[in-house]
């Protein structure tokens, strides 16, 4: 999408702090971190948003998960770690790429409010 911003950062047209990349997705540092370590997983194809999958991106999913859980381990989150995503208006989600939101180093609250 020529528009997308995330879509942008995968073809290296704005700059972003690269912690992962393979051939389905990348994953980078959040601009504006809500806890000590805060990045974003997202895939390389556009997906506008969890509202917008069906069975043949579950392959997708679980990798952009599993993705997760390894640079979670590899940042040293073995206390424990939150993975969040927006989806659409109600769910706050402001930028229409897929992503999920890696959170940690900070006791997290719940219900988030
Ligand atoms: P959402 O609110 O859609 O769930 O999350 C979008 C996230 O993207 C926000 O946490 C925001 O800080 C992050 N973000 C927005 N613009 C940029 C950017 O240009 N670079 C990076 N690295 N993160 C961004
Ligand atoms: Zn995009």
């Amino acid at each position: 999408m020529d528009n997308c911003l995330f879509c942008k950062i995968i073809k290296g047209e704005i700059p972003a702090n690269l912690i992962y990349e393979d051939d389905l997705a990348i994953a980078f540092e959040d601009i504006n971190p809500q806890a000590p370590v805060h990045f974003l997983v997202i895939p390389k194809e556009h997906i506008v948003s969890l509202d917008n999958v069906d069975e043949n991106k579950k392959l997708l999913l679980g990798h952009l998960l599993l993705i997760a859980s390894k640079l979670a381990k590899e940042k040293g989150l073995e206390e424990g770690y939150r993975v969040v995503n927006n989806c659409g208006i109600d769910g706050g989600q402001t930028v229409d790429h897929l992503h999920f939101h890696i959170l940690g180093k900070r006791k997290m609250l719940w219900p988030p409010g």
